[in-house]
């Protein structure tokens, strides 16, 4: 064998293992990808089963809060409640129970601002100060963000690397004083894994939110948190 040939073969051999690692790879991928794919359409096959996420913003409030979380409890139902950061210092106690009654807490800013107004920083610093509150009263990283407005701009790149969760079911219930109107709005909409969105601090959608519940159990619906539903 010629030191040409042979430096052609050892380039060959090299070509080959780098073919088939090439190969290996995208066999890998590939399985990943079905693997991804079954559990997509896994995702799929569970939103249609009768799961739903019911979902409260802006609090925590001393009054109506713990007057939901009351109601929650009674009715085995797990939510999850978008809390914003000053409202939970001033009520660790209710972030507490939330925790222990299973629900999921996530983060609606440390102050209610509108994300897309701010610059890159101040943003983000809102962000990590709501998730700084909650994780010093759970000991729990928080996962979620619900941008307040619904309004988050993806090209803001903040550490916290937050998974941002809208709604499905909106009965603007935060200028609505009708009980059964917001309970009637909710209940002609909704479908199997959707995610309905109230506000814990108004008695009227803490009081619309069991009528809710009290149908969509009596209706064979199970309630989940917004993880649940996305991931499970
Ligand atoms: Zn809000």
């Amino acid at each position: 064998m010629s030191k040409q040939s042979k430096i052609y073969g050892t380039l060959a051999n090299k070509m080959r293992s780098i073919v088939m690692l090439l190969s290996t790879v995208v066999l890998i991928s590939c399985a990943f990808y079905i693997l991804a794919a079954g559990e997509s359409e896994q995702i799929v096959w569970q939103r249609d089963e009768k799961k739903v996420a019911i979902t409260f913003d802006d609090g925590p409030d001393a009054k109506t809060t713990a007057l939901l979380l009351d109601g929650l409890k009674a009715r085995k139902v797990r939510a999850t409640f978008f809390v914003i950061g000053e409202k939970a210092e001033q009520n660790p106690e209710l972030i507490c129970r939330m925790s222990e009654e299973g629900h999921l807490i996530g983060n609606h800013t440390y102050s209610h601002v509108q994300l897309n107004m701010l610059s890159n920083s101040q943003a983000c610093s809102q962000v990590k100060s709501a998730n700084d509150v909650i994780k010093e009263i759970t000991g729990q990283e928080v996962i979620y963000l619900r941008p307040p407005f619904g309004e988050w701009d993806h090209k803001k790149d903040c550490p916290q690397n937050m998974i941002a969760v809208y709604w499905d079911v909106d009965p603007l219930d935060w200028k609505r004083t009708d009980t059964k109107q917001i309970a009637a709005d909710i209940l002609r909409q909704v479908k199997p894994g959707d995610i309905i969105l109230l506000h814990d601090i108004y008695k009227t959608s803490v009081q619309a939110a069991f009528i809710v519940i009290d149908e969509l159990q009596r209706q064979g619906y199970e309630f989940v948190t917004v993880e649940e539903l996305l991931f499970a």
